[in-house]
């Protein structure tokens, strides 16, 4: 037996059923010991008593932009906000970057591009009208899965993405169940929320109250009532990204009550922020669908407390500030860049306030997205033999966050002034330091610093 390359000792260790104080030993990037004490030797020990050691959060929805609209988010400055948050492992949207991800050359493109990425990646392939034919070669070049949206994505001309149509979803769900891959859905039904928003626009009613009314919860679940009958038609597997309400939980619970291999994600944003939120702080806080209400928040609480709920992840999408400063708020870049405060916001506000137990929150935030995309057992869990992954945090240090410790591109978020009750004090990807927050000094001004250089590895999909 060599040396450990890292040992961390004393810290509350959350795994897949339980929270224990362990002591951590890593080598070659691999956990190799999980126990009471780790008497061996380490070239590096962090003395974490009193602290909670996590898996990296895997983020399964971000939109990074690179290719071609780096001035929105790079690979390099949303990673970095990532890591900061204590996310290890993302999956990078196939649009909002030029091109759009929806081919094996652009599918190259955009990987030059990720290798500036500080932590690990995989990359979401597209489905389109007419690109049904390229879905096969994207599947083996590795994209983990596939993306549609049943609604106009927005931004005219960004990245043109289009609108899966019902016929293109059909046949998209037809070849991708035989890929043996996942096709992750934006719904909301197209119909409806385009005539609403018209009909509202035309009234002269563009503020954020009408722009959430023109994007009700029943457009939510007409789109994801009409995408379960045709998984249930071709046996293909869907992960709904985004959901909102706990009505459209429902709904795809009832379904995995049928066997069929779906699942769902909701946002830090939904759980956190209201409709409220978006009326005071204008268009940083906009985002389809739309925050609902507190009354809707509290049963999307209800849902993720029992356990409906498979994946939390950021959906962090950002844009320069100048494209939320529009004539009306319909026609403002519509997305929230959170990346950075996923973990935070849940272990606050799921953990510390709402008493849920930490596993749970975990599983959401790590070990489910892992276990749905194919990263596990290397990624989502402290476990022997996994990567070492791991996020310390603070739940007993309280913080006001500011612009100026963001580390994503353009350094606003709807979390600005919040306060936090815990914070993440470093963050470890295969056991290589990538962020702290230098404990030796505690004072609020204290804004974290990126300890390494781009590193990230891609994960390829269905290896
Ligand atoms: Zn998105």
């Amino acid at each position: 037996m060599g040396m450990l390359d890292l040992k961390i000792t004393g810290a509350f260790v959350v795994m897949k059923q339980q929270v224990a104080r362990m002591d951590i030993g890593v080598m070659n990037g691999k956990i190799v010991s999980l126990s009471d004490t780790v008497a061996m030797e380490a070239k590096q020990h962090i003395h974490a008593a009193g602290l909670y050691m996590l898996p990296g959060m895997v983020d399964a929805h971000v939109h990074f932009n690179e290719p071609g609209m780096g001035h929105w988010e790079g690979f390099e400055s949303g990673s970095s906000a990532l890591a900061a948050g204590g996310c290890t492992t993302y999956i990078d949207m196939p649009l909002n970057g030029l091109p759009p991800t929806v081919s094996v050359p652009a599918l190259n493109v955009k990987l030059q591009a990720a290798n500036r990425s500080l932590v690990d990646y995989a990359l979401w392939g597209g489905l389109v009208p007419g690109n049904l034919d390229q879905l096969e070669s994207l599947a083996e070049a590795g994209v983990i899965g596939f993306k549609a949206f049943m609604s106009e994505p927005g931004g005219d001309g960004i990245g043109r993405f289009e609108r899966a149509d019902r016929t293109t979803l059909l046949e998209g769900m037809k070849r991708i169940a035989k890929l043996g891959r996942i096709l992750a859905l934006h719904a909301e039904d197209e119909e409806m929320v385009a005539a609403l928003a018209a009909e509202s626009i035309r009234k002269g009613k563009t503020d954020a109250h009408d722009f959430a009314e023109s994007r009700p919860i029943s457009a939510e679940c007409a789109a994801v009532r009409q995408a379960l009958l045709m998984a249930e038609e071709t046996g293909c597997a869907l992960h709904f990204v985004h959901i909102s309400s706990a009505e459209a939980v429902w709904l795809i619970q009832e379904a995995k009550l049928k066997g069929m291999d779906v699942t769902l994600e909701t946002c830090p944003h939904y759980l956190t922020l209201t409709v409220d939120d978006m009326v005071r702080q204008g268009a940083v806080a906009k985002c389809a669908p739309p925050l609902r209400s507190m009354n809707e928040q509290t049963k999307l609480w209800e849902v993720v407390a029992a356990g409906c709920v498979d994946i939390i992840a950021s959906d962090h999408s950002p844009c320069p500030l100048e494209l939320k400063q529009q004539r009306h708020f319909f026609e403002a870049w519509g997305g929230i860049a959170g990346a950075q405060s996923s973990l935070e916001l849940m272990v606050d506000e799921g953990h510390i306030q709402r008493k849920l137990p930490l596993p749970l929150i975990i599983a959401m935030l790590s070990l489910n997205p892992a276990r749905r995309f194919g990263l596990h057992p290397q990624k989502g869990e402290i476990a022997l033999g996994a990567d070492a992954d791991l996020v310390l945090m603070d739940l007993d240090h309280s913080y006001t966050l500011e612009n100026s410790h963001l580390k994503q591109r353009h350094a606003y978020s709807p979390y600005i002034g919040k306060r936090f009750n815990c914070r993440v004090m470093s963050t470890w990807v295969r056991g290589q330091l990538v962020y702290e927050l230098n404990a030796a000094d505690q004072i609020s001004e204290n804004k974290g610093r990126i300890a390494a250089d781009p590193q990230g590895i891609w994960l390829s999909g269905g290896a």
